[in-house]
């Protein structure tokens, strides 16, 4: 089994539309969309969901008003005014640091987990999701994208997929890493346009950081042949592989509108583009044994 995460440096460079369209073409997958933050594969995929789980993170005082004496030495210590006068808490200002439990003379308070988002498990036309979602302003996303890692695996080994397609996080920080960690290959997605080539050279080398190899595929390449080349000559001095380029194509829009991967149009540039990429990808992996789900135009 092989587990690939398309990731790019920064948020709208097309990943979801090529992990989907990846989706679209391999045999015997599991998906998995680890931008926990963002999540937005489902939103082709229309998945079904089976299983529907509670994520758990981090944790939260509970007042016991029985035990409370008023005294209000919580209210005083917390250092983010986290507890109101009246004593009820701002969840939003709330770091669970437990300072306000250690305080209290009257052992009144006691921290609880809390439920800050949930994962679930469901069908798709094109095979198995695992997916997420994370309340708003939540943190701990990188836990939460391991856990849909490990979800994903799990399916995979029961199910004996060859793949594991993963919709990685966009950026550098640490939902990227939790995507990053176990998988074969690292997809990096890049626009042609500075910033675009900047920041997939920081995620470029967190993937290289991490011992995982990055191949490039270039999007949209044709609204800047300049900045493609400069794309394909900085990938040429490091030696890593590009993929392919996918032309801007108005039928990826078109697909997108009608919830669809751009694999389920007829004839497109874009599509015949992805197909290559995928093959070419293929071919890559042949010597790992892995099975190989040739696509065709
Ligand atoms: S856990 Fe920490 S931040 Fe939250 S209310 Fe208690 S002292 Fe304040
Ligand atoms: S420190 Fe304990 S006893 Fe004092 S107000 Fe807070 S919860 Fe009540």
């Amino acid at each position: 089994m092989k587990q690939i995460v398309t990731i790019s440096g920064k948020g709208g460079t097309g990943k979801t539309i090529l992990t989907a369209a990846f989706s679209a073409i391999a045999k015997n997958h599991v998906m998995a969309d680890c931008d926990v933050d963002a999540a937005d594969l489902h939103l082709l995929l229309s998945p079904d969901i089976k299983e529907r789980h509670l994520f758990q993170s981090g944790l939260m005082p509970k007042l016991d008003r029985e035990r409370c004496s008023e005294c209000r030495q919580c209210v005083d210590h917390c250092r983010f005014h986290a507890i109101r006068d009246d004593l009820s808490l701002d969840p939003l200002a709330c770091e669970g640091c437990r300072f306000c439990e250690y305080v209290c003379p009257m052992q009144a308070i006691s921290m609880e987990k809390k439920n800050t988002g949930e994962w679930y498990l469901s069908e798709t036309r094109f095979g198995p999701l695992i997916h997420a979602r994370l309340g708003a302003g939540e943190e701990n996303s990188g836990k939460l994208v391991s856990l849909v890692r490990k979800e994903a695996k799990e399916t995979a080994l029961k199910q004996g997929a060859d793949w594991v397609l993963i919709d990685g996080s966009p950026g550098i920080g640490c939902p990227v890493i939790a995507s990053l960690s176990d998988v074969d290959y690292a997809v990096v997605v890049i626009e042609p346009s500075l910033s675009g080539l900047h920041d997939a050279g920081r995620v470029i080398e967190v993937a290289k950081h991490f011992g995982v190899k990055s191949l490039v595929v270039i999007n949209k390449y044709d609204l800047h042949q300049g900045l493609t080349t400069e794309i394909e000559r900085f990938c040429g001095n490091r030696k890593i592989p590009v993929l392919g380029k996918i032309p801007f194509d108005k039928a990826v829009v078109e697909m997108m509108g009608q919830a669809k991967t751009i694999m389920e149009t007829g004839k497109s540039e874009a599509k015949t583009a992805i197909i290559e990429i995928w093959n070419r990808l293929g071919k890559m992996i042949h010597s790992s044994g892995i099975k190989q789900s040739n696509a065709n135009a």
